[in-house]
């Protein structure tokens, strides 16, 4: 059992930069949670106020229902792996991930006053209340003992035939499978990961998400695992907590934050290419509603309209969002066609990236098209000026409110607007300011 429970938790450090605000989030026991957003958001902050490498300004943090704020951090049985893991070039790979465990003297609660010379472990039973005689004592592990665990460890990662190896005369995936194995060995209740990939070239990077995801199977441990890329978020994560200036934007699984993004903000980070935003204006006709982008009206049918009508909202200019992927080429003769002219062609192998131009308006969209729904000569045709037509469905549509940013459909009251009020995050503020050239880049679109 580890849960991991954090309640209001705000960190602001000495230069007054507030890098995590109220932060509330519960972990499960044995889940694998995510943390994402851009460099700077706050995630490592996060971490390692979990991990008892930094003080927490405010609010608590329980892990197992116990408050470990004023814990040391080998008193948390957590384990972690970092970016810039450093390996002792020295030592072989069985001496690298046998070190943490030689140093160190492991907590373990004993009955009464330990015994001069005590070193047995004595287990907690199941459901056994904490008594006042229980004190905590610090044992060193036997030698057996630590050749069982490396040798265990190295066997699950497949590295038990470089044991007696020395680091350079390994590859870089083979040392960052030595540095996970040095976190595993510690056989803690809670895994902390910050960017363990990104020191790894593309390639790797695939081979190892999917090594995590199989490790992941084989240790009995809750995870938190950090990363700037979105792509490791969703293929890794139970739920992805997606952050930006400090803030929670939005917690759920993969699948509800790509396809019930709570506010813009998360809409943009999820997904690649990024969705395309359209300034256009919601209408309602007696709960029937449309968009008209482009001077084409484009009717909400489906459960999206249905949302909108539930939740009575009215006619108003909104961000509309399309995902690449869901916009599709049509036939001129179709209601809701809008014209475009093809500016740039990517030929990714399966499917076309279309940088189209709208001709009214001129705004530039992405449009993902498959290439197996394509005849050669179709192919042949999406040349730089070559006329297309798109249309998409309400189905894929997303409707963000102009000024909050947040989404007229989600039912979360919580949803941090894309201006921050808060006085204190004025540095945090100054440092960011994204979203103003975002509205810049509307506004200049509408010739405002
Ligand atoms: P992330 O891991 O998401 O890239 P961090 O948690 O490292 O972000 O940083 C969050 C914010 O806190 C950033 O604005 C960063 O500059 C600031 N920060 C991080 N560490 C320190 C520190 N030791 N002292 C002062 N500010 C810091
Ligand atoms: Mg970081």
């Amino acid at each position: 059992m580890a849960t991991v429970k954090l309640t209001d938790v705000k960190k602001i450090y000495d230069n007054k930069v507030v890098a995590v605000h109220e932060f509330n989030l519960e972990i499960k026991d044995k889940e694998f949670v995510v943390f994402v957003g851009p460099s700077g958001c706050g995630k490592s902050t996060t971490l390692r106020m979990i991990a008892g490498l930094e003080d927490i300004s405010e609010g608590t943090i329980e892990i197992d229902g116990k408050v470990v704020n004023d814990l040391q951090p080998r008193d948390r049985d957590i384990a972690m792996v970092f970016q810039n893991y450093a390996l002792y070039p020295h030592l072989t790979v069985f001496e690298n991930m046998a070190f943490p465990l030689r140093l160190r003297r492991f907590p373990v609660e004993v009955e009464g006053e330990p015994a001069e010379g005590e070193k047995e472990p004595v287990e907690n039973k199941e459901g056994e209340e904490d008594s006042k005689e229980k004190k905590i004592q610090y044992v060193k592990l036997s030698q057996d003992e630590i050749y069982k665990r490396v040798t265990e460890a190295a066997e699950i990662l497949g590295i038990t035939e470089y044991l007696t190896r020395k680091p350079r005369a390994l590859s870089g995936g083979q040392r960052q499978r030595v540095a996970i194995g040095r976190a595993m060995v510690r056989e803690s209740k809670v895994f902390l990961m910050d960017e363990p990939l990104s020191n790894l070239d593309a390639k790797l990077r695939n081979q190892m998400r999917a090594e995590i995801i199989m490790l992941r199977q084989k240790i009995d441990s809750t995870f938190v695992y950090v990363t700037h890329d979105q792509t490791e978020a969703m293929t890794l994560g139970d739920r992805i907590v997606i952050m930006k200036d400090g803030f929670i934007q939005q917690v759920g699984t993969p699948n509800e934050v790509f396809e019930m993004p709570d506010n813009l903000f998360v809409a943009e980070f999820i997904g690649a290419p990024k969705m395309n935003i359209i300034h256009t204006e919601l209408v309602n006709e007696g709960g029937k509603y449309s968009v008209v982008p482009y001077g084409t009206k484009i009717p909400v049918d489906g459960y999206k309209g249905e949302l909108l009508a539930s939740k009575n909202v009215e006619s108003q200019q909104i961000l509309l969002g399309v995902r690449p992927e869901h916009i599709v080429l049509t036939a001129k003769s179709n209601p809701a066609a809008i014209p475009c002219t093809i500016q740039v062609n990517e030929m990714m192998g399966s499917e076309l990236h279309l940088h189209v131009v709208t001709d009214q308006g001129g705004e530039q969209l992405i449009v993902r098209v498959p290439t197996i729904d394509l005849t050669p000569a179709q192919r042949a045709a999406m040349v730089s000026g070559a006329k297309v037509f798109i249309t998409f469905e309400g189905k894929v549509m997303h409707f963000f409110n102009k000024e909050t940013e947040i989404s007229l459909i989600t039912d979360n009251e919580n949803v941090p607007v894309a201006t921050h009020k808060d006085e204190t995050d004025d540095v945090v503020k100054e440092e960011q300011p994204a979203k103003k050239s975002l509205f810049a880049k509307f506004r200049k679109n509408k010739g405002e």
